[in-house]
């Protein structure tokens, strides 16, 4: 399978070129803002198009400006997006959707196998066990300069426990605690978010019950977890018919969100 690398000069583009060769696959070559450097021998190609007319599919952790045109450049080309970048807006979400109505597209927030099978076990949870004896809480913890909190890993965990429990996730969420909160409401999912070092995501769901405790914990400790997942996705699309997928759908799990 030929498989190509937008934004092959990123963090995780390099990342994503290592590993697509280490599964025996075919690296195509990539694109790259001019300002970077590529990872030395790499092929490099103009235009997304370019890149897609040579690839089976296309590993893309770029930059959300860039969402547009690939969509454009892939789907006419009919090569498979595996889409990493995060931040899409409701119109770049729109241009994800009508691309998948001519190729394969797989999307996630994040291509951990690992945080992938979490979250169907957080939704196994939440609809097995009841939510006014077993309380959802959920811990997360990141590097220093993360802007963001929660992460958007631990609201698509706690997105999970919600629809196990078939509830309004926007209901049940319990962002932070300061003060004089009163008790814990019943049913309620709630977040703690820590800050510091250079931990590259943790995340711990805990349902407490009066007499048990059940504890399901995450801890990415390298990006190659993402890069990896990307490439085991991008090969999990030969064959496959247009549409959007997830990596719930790589794994061969249900989907929780
Ligand atoms: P980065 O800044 O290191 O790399 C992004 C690369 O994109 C840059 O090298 C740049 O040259 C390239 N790029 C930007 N615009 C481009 C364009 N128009 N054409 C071609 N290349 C272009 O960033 P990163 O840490 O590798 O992350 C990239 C994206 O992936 C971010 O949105 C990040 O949030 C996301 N991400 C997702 C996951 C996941 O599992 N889904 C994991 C990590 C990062």
């Amino acid at each position: 399978m030929r498989i190509g690398v937008a934004g092959i000069a990123g963090r995780m583009g390099r990342l994503v070129a290592d590993e697509i060769v280490l599964a025996g696959a075919t690296l195509s070559g990539g694109t790259s803002l001019e300002a970077d450097t590529p990872p030395e021998g790499t092929t490099l190609f103009p235009t997304i198009a370019r890149l897609a007319a040579v690839s089976d599919a296309v590993i893309d952790f770029t930059h959300v400006s860039t969402v547009h045109g690939h969509a454009a450049g892939l789907a006419g080309a009919r090569t498979a997006w595996i889409l990493g970048t995060t931040g899409l807006s409701a119109l770049d979400q729109d241009a994800v959707e009508e691309a998948a109505t001519a190729i394969a597209v797989i999307q996630a927030a994040n291509f951990s196998p690992g945080v992938n099978l979490v979250l169907a076990l957080a939704r196994q949870l939440g609809a097995a066990l009841p939510a006014d004896a077993y309380d959802a809480e959920i811990v997360e913890m990141h590097h220093r300069q993360k802007v963001d909190a929660p992460s958007g890993t631990a609201l698509a965990l706690g997105r999970a426990v919600a629809a196990g429990r078939a509830v309004r996730f926007e209901d049940a969420a319990v962002i932070g605690r300061a003060g004089h909160t009163g008790p814990r409401p019943q049913g309620g999912i709630g977040f703690a978010a820590l800050r510091g070092g250079q931990v590259v995501g943790d995340h711990t769901l805990i349902f407490a019950a009066g007499d048990e405790q059940i504890t399901l914990t995450h801890r990415a400790l390298d990006r190659r977890a993402f890069a990896r997942g990307a490439v085991r996705a991008a090969l999990w699309t030969a064959g496959k018919a247009p549409g959007r997928y997830t990596m719930m759908d790589v794994l061969g799990m249900e989907t929780t969100a």
